[in-house]
């Protein structure tokens, strides 16, 4: 083959799988491939999928479309396109992906990425190629290490995922059966990983996993390491300079957890901490082992730790047998706590789940009616969050160029885009900004005075072509 080949992956559904898509390109990056932007003109396509609700796994048999016709074009031009079906709906549907899309050339589940050239070889000797085991091996020793020009290219914040895969059966949720039983990496490659990425230049580190904090990974004296001693560590990493975890769940909650968010400056103000609903029989029928006072509970020693925290949260509405008053509890719970923002979703069954076998399913109306009323109170309590910031000043890390000319965009601690007038040195570094202007989604700001001759860190991540 000549030349390198084209790579295209899109991600659909969470951050785990963000990261999954990034160490597949890594994966496939010796075996000549580079990655493209667009679907048109790659060589190899991957669609990383998510089957968490009905609609995302809808979103890729339409996508599979637009890509068939992508093949059909490919081929009569003489050139041959590889579709691969990556991901949890992969590993949820196998073989019935290529039933359903015969164009399909490979399916692959979350743990099987890492043999990825092994199953290219595998599909273009045999047709096709299907693998959904949960290998016993840890296909965190496979990966390849990101090169450092591919970390630049993806820019001065990065996700790293230290756990995966969850034991706590929630009624409405497919992932203990996607992506299988919990599993913790050991700190040592958790840290060799964050080194190399710090010294490409990243500077803020989101710690992911289907249930984070429920980390438990080897330390470095052989026993689990908690969550909270894992950010200690990583904060003692030179040039990372922001740490997140993401997501939560209410009971992993421990007390070093909450401290940590006292004690360690680099950890930012911000937590996604689902609670689904603020009903105590909802609650116990998704089997979420714990109550609305124990989230409340929560929320008060977290607010006790660092008073600034700001929380975001996830519901699900139209949980079979929710009455109009166990939703009335989940509205009072919003209003009770004040987030900064929320996802909500309509309930939808997931086959194979507890849930979708039970009684009492309410209809689509209702969940929608529902859904409506909830996302206003939690559009008010966002929109009222981002007018306090006004006026605040914010550390902001800088990420890339800004809408306009001589603008960069950056975040601030709370994860919210923020337009700034500053120089492109400045990307990667992190500076004090006043927030002059509120969007509902971004803020806007100026360089505080102090900031003026803003010297000491030279940009680490200029954009190419910058
Ligand atoms: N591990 C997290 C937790 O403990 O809440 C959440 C993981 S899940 C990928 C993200 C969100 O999707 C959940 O918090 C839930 O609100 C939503 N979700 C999961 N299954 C769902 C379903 N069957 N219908 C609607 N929403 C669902
Ligand atoms: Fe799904 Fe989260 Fe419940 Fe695990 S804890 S089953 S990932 S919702």
């Amino acid at each position: 083959m000549n030349g390198p080949r084209k790579l295209f992956v899109k991600s659909f559904g969470c951050q785990m799988n963000v990261y999954d898509s990034r160490r597949m390109a890594d994966t496939l990056a010796p075996e000549g491939y580079v990655e493209t932007a667009t679907a048109e003109g790659a060589d190899l396509v991957i669609l990383n999928t998510c089957h968490i609700r009905e609609k995302a796994a809808e979103k890729v048999y339409s996508e599979l479309g637009r890509v068939r016709r992508l093949k059909e074009a490919a081929a009569a031009e003489g050139r041959q396109l590889v579709v691969a079906v990556a991901g949890c709906m992969a590993q949820a549907e196998g073989e019935e992906i290529i039933r359903r899309a015969t164009m399909v050339d490979l399916v692959f589940g979350p743990q099987s990425y890492h043999r990825l050239p092994e199953l290219l070889a595998r599909a273009k000797r045999n047709g096709t190629a299907v693998d959904t085991e949960f290998p016993a091996d840890d296909k965190f020793n496979h990966l390849a290490a990101p090169d450092p020009i591919a970390i630049r290219a993806r820019g001065v914040s990065a996700f790293v995922t230290v756990q995966e895969g969850c034991d706590k059966f929630c009624t409405f949720c497919v992932v203990p059966y996607t992506r299988g039983a919990e599993f913790s990496r050991p700190v040592a490659k958790i840290l060799a990983e964050i080194e190399h990425l710090a010294e490409a230049g990243v500077r803020e580190v989101t710690l992911i996993g289907q249930n984070v904090n429920a980390y438990h990974g080897e330390g470095p004296e052989g026993g689990p390491c908690s969550l909270a001693r894992l950010l200690e560590r990583v904060a003692q990493i030179d040039g990372i300079e922001r740490l997140r975890y993401t997501t939560s769940h209410p009971r992993d909650m421990e007390d070093d957890l909450i401290a940590a968010h006292r004690d360690l400056p680099q950890l930012m103000p911000q937590l996604h901490l689902p609670v689904q609903s603020g009903s105590d029989r909802i609650l116990a029928a998704m089997n979420r082992r714990h109550t609305r006072a124990d989230y409340l509970d929560i929320v008060r020693r977290l607010r006790d730790a660092r008073p600034d925290l700001a929380l975001t949260s996830d519901f699900i509405v139209g949980f079979p047998g929710e009455t109009e008053s166990d939703f009335a509890a989940t509205l009072s719970l919003v209003n009770e706590i004040g987030l900064s923002g929320a996802f909500s979703f309509k309930y939808s069954p997931r086959p194979g789940t507890p849930g979708a076998d039970m009684d009492d399913q309410i209809d689509e109306a209702t969940k929608s009616e529902r859904l409506q009323r909830l996302q206003q109170v939690i559009e008010r309590d966002q929109a009222a969050f981002y007018r306090s910031c006004l006026g605040r000043t914010f550390d902001v890390l800088f990420e890339r160029p800004g809408r306009h000319n001589g603008q960069l965009t950056g975040r601030s601690p709370y994860l919210q885009p923020v337009q700034v007038d500053a120089p492109l040195r400045l990307i990667g570094g992190i500076a004090t900004v006043i927030i002059t202007e509120v969007g509902s989604n971004s803020l806007f700001g100026t360089l505080t005075q102090a900031n003026a001759q803003y010297p000491s860190s030279e940009s680490a991540l200029l954009p190419a072509g910058a």
